[in-house]
C-alpha cells in the first residue's frame, strides 16, 4: 500500500471474511474476504475493480460495517497520530499464515498489545452502532438497486431531506438550499423532485440514490456500481458531479464497479479483486500504463466480461444463503491464467484426467513395460495421485522411465500446463502401485513490484521463500525413480 500518509482517512488491515462453501462436506469454510488491506487517502478515490462474484460489494460492506467479518480492521477519521502507528504496526503484522501459503519463512504473529489497543480503539469493526454512531454519521453508502433503495412512499425531495435526519448542523433552509443545488447538479429537475419512485425510471431513481449521498456531504462515500442503471450522459452528468463535489468538498470516495470507464474516471487508486483478494493495487496510471498481474491484463484488455464472473457470492451476502463454491488451490487464479506456470497451484484431482489420458491413449500399445492400470486416485491431503494397477503387476523403473517422458511430452501440448508440477514418481516398496507427487501450492502474496505498485503474482517473485516439505520429499523409498 502507500506508505503511511497524515490524510489517510481510511486504512482498511487484514479483513477476513468465511463462509461455508458448496461441498458435500458441511461445515467446509472458505475466505469470502481473504487478507484485504488498503488505503485511501483524504479527498481521492479508491476505484474497486473484478467481475461479478469477486468479492467487490461485499468488501464495501464490511468495509461500512454492514456485514459481520471474521477479523481485521476499518480505521476511519483515527487522530493522525493513531492513524499512523496502526498503519505502521497492520502493515508489520502478518496474519495467521497457513500451511503452504507462501509466507511459511515469516510465522503468524499475534497482535501486540499496542495493535490490540488501537485496534479496540480505533476499528469501527466490531463495535456496536451506538459506539460508532458519530464515525458512521460521516460514511455514507449507495446501495446498488436504487428501486429497493429508496422508500416508494416518499417523494424524492422528501428521501433526499431524509439523509439529513443522521445528524446534522444546518437549519431548514440551508438543508433546503442544499436539496435544490444537488438536484441541479445530479441532473434532476424541479418537478421530479415532487415524484414518487412509482413515477420514476431506474436510471432517475439511481440518480436520486447518489444525490442524497452528496446532499449530506460526507466524509467517506462508498459507492457501490453507482452508474450501473445510466445511459452514457446520465452517466457522464453523475461522474462529473461526483468529481465537482470531490474537489469542492474534499470529500473521499469508495467505487466499486463492473464499468472501467466509471472506475478510469473517477479513481485516484485502484485496487483490482479476484475471488475475495486484492491481486493488484496501484495507482490510476500505474495500472492503466504498467499493469502487472495476468487477471488486470485480461480485465482491462476486455478479454473478461465483468457482468458474467462466476465467483463468490457478491452483494448479496444477507440477502440469500451464504453458500459459495471453493476457490481453487495456489494462485486462485491458475484455471484461468494464460502464463500459468509449474508453481501457480495446480492440484492432484487436475492433473488426474492428463495421467488418466496419458494411460489410455498408451494401453493398447505394444510397449512391453506399459502396464495396464487399474485407477488413479487423487489426494487431496498430499496433493498426490495414487496410480494402482491390475492385479499382479509389478512395476517396472523402465515403466517410470517411460511415463516420466510421456509427461514431458504432453506438457508441451494443449492443455499440458498442469503436467509441469509433478515433482516426482515413485515406485511404492512392494512395486504394486506408483505415486505421483504435484508440488505444494503455494499462494502467492501481493507484494510491492515497483515502487507504489503491488500484485500478487509468482512471475514478480515469492518463489524463492524456502517453504515447508512437500510430503513426497519427506522420505525417499528405495525403489524411487523421480521425474525430471
Ligand atoms: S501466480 Fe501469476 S502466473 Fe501464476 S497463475 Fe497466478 S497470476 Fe498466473
Amino acid at each position: 500500500m502507500t506508505e503511511v500518509d497524515e490524510t489517510t482517512i481510511v486504512f482498511v488491515a487484514h479483513l477476513d471474511m468465511e463462509l461455508e462453501i458448496l461441498t458435500r462436506r458441511s461445515g467446509d469454510r472458505t475466505k469470502v474476504l481473504d487478507d484485504i488491506t488498503l488505503q485511501l487517502l483524504e479527498g481521492e478515490t479508491l476505484g474497486i475493480v473484478g467481475e461479478s462474484g469477486s468479492g467487490k460489494s461485499v468488501l464495501l460492506k464490511a468495509i461500512a460495517g454492514l456485514v459481520p467479518v471474521n477479523s481485521g480492521a476499518v480505521y476511519f477519521e483515527t487522530p493522525p497520530e493513531f492513524m499512523y502507528r496502526a498503519v505502521k504496526l497492520e502493515k508489520e503484522y502478518v496474519q495467521g499464515a497457513k500451511p503452504g501459503d507462501g509466507s511459511a519463512p515469516k510465522a503468524a504473529e499475534s497482535i501486540s498489545p499496542e495493535l490490540s489497543e488501537l485496534r479496540n480503539g480505533f476499528s469501527i469493526i466490531g463495535k456496536s452502532l451506538r459506539k460508532t454512531r458519530k464515525s458512521r454519521k460521516e460514511i455514507y453508502f449507495v446501495f446498488q438497486g436504487s428501486r429497493t433503495a429508496i422508500d416508494p412512499k416518499k417523494t424524492v425531495w422528501d428521501t433526499i431531506a431524509e439523509s439529513f435526519k443522521r445528524g446534522t448542523d444546518l437549519n431548514k433552509s440551508e438543508i433546503d438550499l442544499r436539496i435544490k443545488e444537488v438536484a441541479e447538479a445530479a441532473g434532476l429537475r424541479e418537478t421530479d423532485l415532487q415524484k414518487y419512485p412509482n413515477d420514476m425510471n431506474v436510471e432517475e431513481l439511481q440518480i436520486v440514490n447518489i444525490a442524497r449521498a452528496l446532499a449530506v456531504e460526507p466524509k467517506l462515500a462508498i459507492l457501490d456500481e453507482p452508474t450501473s442503471d445510466m445511459d452514457i450522459s446520465a452517466k457522464a452528468q453523475i461522474l462529473n458531479t461526483l468529481r465537482d463535489y470531490q474537489y469542492s468538498r474534499g470529500m473521499s470516495y469508495i467505487v466499486a464497479s463492473n464499468d472501467l470507464n466509471v472506475i478510469r474516471v473517477l479513481s485516484d487508486r485502484v485496487a483490482v479483486m479476484y475471488l475475495g483478494k486484492i491481486v493488484e493495487y496501484s495507482t490510476l496510471s500505474n495500472i492503466y500504463s504498467g499493469m502487472l498481474h495476468p487477471y488486470t491484463k485480461k480485465l482491462i484488455s476486455n478479454s473478461i466480461t465483468l457482468e458474467n464472473g462466476k465467483g463468490l457470492i457478491d452483494g448479496q451476502i444477507g440477502d440469500r444463503s451464504p453458500v459459495i463454491p471453493s476457490i481453487p488451490a495456489g494462485c486462485a487464479f491458475h484455471t484461468r491464467c494464460p502464463v500459468a506456470f509449474k508453481n501457480c497451484g495446480w492440484t492432484a484431482a487436475e492433473v488426474a484426467p492428463l495421467m488418466r489420458e496419458i494411460m489410455i491413449l498408451n494401453k493398447s500399445t505394444d510397449l512391453s513395460n506399459f502396464p495396464p492400470y487399474h485407477e488413479i486416485i487423487p489426494d487431496p491431503e498430499t496433493n498426490s495421485l495414487k496410480m494402482t494397477f491390475e492385479g499382479g503387476t509389478h512395476i517396472s523403473y523402465e515403466f517410470v522411465e517411460e511415463l516420466n517422458r510421456l509427461i514431458e511430452a504432453r506438457v508441451l501440448l494443449e492443455g499440458g500446463t498442469p503436467l509441469q508440477a509433478v515433482e516426482s514418481v515413485v515406485v511404492s516398496p512392494g512395486g504394486d502401485f506408483v505415486t505421483i507427487q504435484m508440488l505444494k501450492p503455494r499462494v502467492p502474496k501481493l507484494m510491492e513490484v515497483r515502487p507504489g505498485h503491488f500484485a500478487s503474482c509468482f512471475q514478480y517473485g515469492g518463489l524463492d521463500e524456502p517453504q515447508e516439505k512437500a510430503p513426497g520429499d519427506a522420505e525417499k523409498q528405495p525403489n524411487e525413480v523421480e521425474a525430471t
